[in-house]
């Protein structure tokens, strides 16, 4: 029988739970500073001790993952920490499409696959001189929104680009991608497919805490534009949203031409968790700022099921547990390929 593994850190524990939950063997590759936080779960069954994550890369972690048949779940650290290349060149079988990762990262294949999905996409501006109305200014990769900032003018752009460089946060120019922004209501969409059943699957949608952008509406406009520091959309927590349920038929075609155009564009396609994150404007039409092609942390607040999972499944089903049950449910009928790369 399989093992689950993943990384210490992002939605570790709700997913080694999930492992437990169906019944498989759980493994943490931990680093040796969270021992003592891991240490404390019952529910983990195994943990690989590591300075670095990167260790995953290396013979000897490999071996002890080999041995026990393990399927590494990947999430937002391995993002953050590996780059697409060590991603891909991973020997342990990886739950989902390792490919589609790099798609993750890269700001440019991300839009050519969001356009391919025919969602509505903020324009991106190619350069700074043609920002002419409210645009948010981002960094490459799973930066989490740190550096993040909005501008509305080329000088003003120049600005806070050039402060992100004295700090070291960012080396130029080409390490951010401008897109205009939306206001409205910032809805984060869990979805899982399943290349067992070919079915989508609406799992949960939340709302994210960001700081400090969230701080500043919280005090008045004099006192803002007294604030020296660029302000940031770091996200900090994330707290559980329902939509109106006149919202939701979208929402499941939105996941579906996803889940298309990744068939096409990355084969095998988008396999298990993702997530597409955007804003809904005042005519509750939805515009899409960015996807995740793997399980996101939001979906940690709903390790006993969400308002949508209690409608497909009569126990409690966190995303956690689905993976595991998308597993067994592959083993039991010899699938194994079908869910892993
Ligand atoms: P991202 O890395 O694209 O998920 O962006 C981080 C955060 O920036 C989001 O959670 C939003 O708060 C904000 N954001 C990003 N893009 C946009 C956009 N086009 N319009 C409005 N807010 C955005």
């Amino acid at each position: 029988m399989a093992a689950i593994a993943t990384l210490g850190s992002h939605c570790a524990l709700q997913v080694l739970k999930g492992a437990k939950d169906e019944g498989l063997k759980s493994i943490l590759i931990c680093e040796k500073k969270r021992e003592k936080l891991y240490r404390r779960f019952g529910f983990i069954d195994e943990l690989i001790l590591v300075d670095s994550f990167l260790e995953i890369l290396e013979q000897k972690c490999n071996s002890i993952l080999e041995k026990n048949n393990a399927i590494l779940i990947p999430h937002g650290t391995l993002i953050a920490q590996m780059n697409s290349e060590q991603i891909e060149s991973l020997k342990v079988p990886v739950f989902g499409n390792k490919s589609i990762l790099r798609w993750e990262s890269d700001r440019k294949l991300k839009e050519k696959l969001m356009h391919e999905a025919n969602l509505n996409v903020p324009k991106s501006i190619s350069n700074p001189k043609e920002i002419n109305k409210l645009v948010i200014a981002k960094r490459y990769g799973a930066a989490g929104g740190k550096g993040y900032f909005l501008t509305t003018s080329e000088a003003d752009y120049n600005k806070k680009r050039d402060k992100l460089i004295a700090q070291g946060i960012i080396k130029g120019d080409n390490d951010l991608y401008l897109q205009e922004y939306h206001s409205g209501v910032l809805a984060y969409l869990q979805y899982f497919y399943s290349p067992l059943k070919e079915e989508l699957e609406f799992f949960g949608v939340d709302k994210r805490h960001e700081s400090d952008i969230e701080g500043l509406a919280r005090i008045p406009s004099k006192q803002q534009m007294e604030i020296e520091d660029v302000p940031s959309f770091n996200v900090i927590a994330n707290s559980p949203l329902v939509l109106r349920e006149s919202l939701l038929d979208e929402v499941y075609s939105m996941g579906e031409r996803f889940v298309e155009a990744s068939k096409k564009l990355v084969s095998p396609g988008m396999n298990g968790p993702f997530c597409i994150e955007g804003v809904y404007d005042a005519d509750a039409k939805f515009n899409a700022f960015e996807f995740s092609a793997r399980i996101v942390a939001g979906t940690n607040m709903y390790m006993e099921g969400s308002p949508y999972s209690t409608l497909l499944y009569d126990v409690p089903m966190s995303m956690g547990r689905r993976i595991a049950l998308e597993i067994k449910n592959a083993e039991s009928s010899n699938q194994i390929d079908k869910i892993v790369t």
